[in-house]
């Protein structure tokens, strides 16, 4: 097989087969595959896309490029993943809870990405824990204690760490079908049986249009489901951050506060949503509402805390962080408010501007090599359609320099918009996304 003539069919609308792509996903990892053609490929597919079975094969294709997981566990294999967004900490809260509903959860997941920030670094707020477990590890605690968050071993999905490096670089982080073969290549690697995918929709999502949004959901959900893995959807609300609450440490803290039964808010009701749908869909509740109700059981009851206590202990943390976490999470020097600029009703928030003024304050990285601060970001965002008073704060900033929290004071009073009438509030799960019968 040839890397050009496989260039060449996509580029020119031909048909590709399972066969070519494979080779190609092969070639990617090993290094037959040269950069310039792994670049020609990537803006190939995004011009020309795979079609639905040049998806699937590309996303089986990345998946099998690697080592894949496969588990013998009394209890179905599932996990949830996200498009990314500001201040969604669901998966520290979501993981232990579908663990102690019965199911397994290995989640492997990602650092910040652009804008957002990523489960890894807020998981590693928690002082002692690591994410960057052995197999082995990896394998002992998801059975010992039902769930593990962990970062992906260089041996998975290789040729996706190859070609996603490529994309970065070559204007084609775009494309619908990288997109979906990226993410779902790792997580089917994990040897998933079930998949909840959340995409986020709004200002501090990647995706601002509902038509992207869903066309993403879809193509997730179709390729998820045509590889075996049980999946479905929900396109969710981010035009203001999902917890009050955006940056490492101060979402540990929110999550902490659900997991502990604190009452309602948007963080909890998608977290039993989502959760809901994956006990759903793995057969450990009859339908959506009954996975709700079991989800708010094990964070109401304290069942789900509990397990996110074994976790930490199992993964380096105290064994006590659950009964110390107000004490021991790491603190900024800094705490400033930011005052509403008059009198009004908070109308629409730039929640792509949020994320970056937590990467300016340290939270995240401007370059892959930054040592990000766990302890920065912003708390007490008030939720859209608030009204407030000329002073009152709108949110609060966390910073471990003075400097820092007066230049991200002013970009984030750029980033609420205070208008005179109250706005039209978004719901929270904008769609529900299952997969095409027939
Ligand atoms: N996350 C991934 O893992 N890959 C993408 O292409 C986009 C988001």
């Amino acid at each position: 097989m040839d890397a050009r003539a496989i260039i060449a069919a996509i580029r020119d609308r031909g048909v590709i087969g399972q066969a070519d792509v494979s080779w190609f996903a092969n070639g990617l990892a090993d290094g037959r595959v040269s950069d310039a053609q792994a670049g020609a490929f990537a803006m190939a597919v995004l011009l020309n896309g795979l079609g639905d079975a040049g998806r699937t094969a590309l996303t089986l294709a990345m998946r099998d490029s690697g080592e894949t997981l496969d588990w013998s566990l009394d209890g179905p294999v599932i996990d949830k993943h996200s498009t990314g967004g500001i201040g969604d900490c669901v998966s520290l809260i979501l993981a232990p809870a579908l663990a102690v509903c019965g199911a397994y959860v290995p989640m492997i997941s990602g650092r910040g990405l652009g804008h957002t920030g990523g489960t890894l670094d807020k998981l590693e707020a928690v002082p002692g824990l690591r994410t960057g477990l052995s197999g082995v590890a990896f394998r002992d605690v998801v059975a010992r204690v039902g769930c593990a968050i962990v970062s992906a071993s260089a041996q998975m999905a290789p040729a996706d760490r190859r070609l996603y490096a490529i994309r970065d670089v070559t204007a084609t982080v775009e494309s619908l079908d990288l997109i979906t073969a990226s993410i779902l290549s790792k997580k089917l690697a994990a040897g998933l049986e079930g998949l909840v995918l959340d995409v986020k929709l709004g200002s501090g999502a990647f995706m601002k249009q509902h038509e992207a949004a869903r066309a993403l959901a879809s193509a997730l959900v179709e390729t998820a489901n045509a590889a075996g893995c049980r999946t479905s959807a929900v396109i969710s609300d981010m035009s203001q951050p999902l917890a009050p609450a955006a940056g490492n440490a101060l979402e540990v803290a929110e999550a902490m506060r659900v997991l502990c039964g604190a009452p309602g808010g948007r963080l909890a009701e998608l977290t039993a949503v989502l959760g809901g749908m994956a006990l759903r869909d793995a057969g450990l509740a009859d339908s959506r509402e009954a996975g709700q109700e079991a989800i708010r059981k094990a964070l109401s009851d304290g069942r789900a805390a509990e397990c996110f206590g074994r976790m930490v202990a199992a993964m380096g943390g105290s064994a006590r962080f659950v009964e110390t976490w107000e004490r021991v999470l790491p603190e900024a020097p800094v705490i400033r408010d930011v005052p509403a600029p008059r009198a009004g009703y908070v109308t629409a928030m730039n929640g792509e501007a949020m994320g970056l003024a937590v990467i300016g304050l340290g939270g995240g990285r401007q370059v892959e090599t930054d040592v990000v601060d766990p302890a920065v970001g912003l708390d007490q965002v008030v939720p859209l359609g608030t009204k407030v008073e000329a002073g009152t704060p709108v949110l609060r900033i966390h910073a471990a320099r003075q400097d820092q929290a007066d230049r991200a004071a002013a970009a984030l009073s750029r980033a609420i918009e205070i208008g005179d009438s109250a706005p039209d509030l978004p719901p929270l799960v904008h769609e529900f996304v299952q997969e095409r019968l027939g």
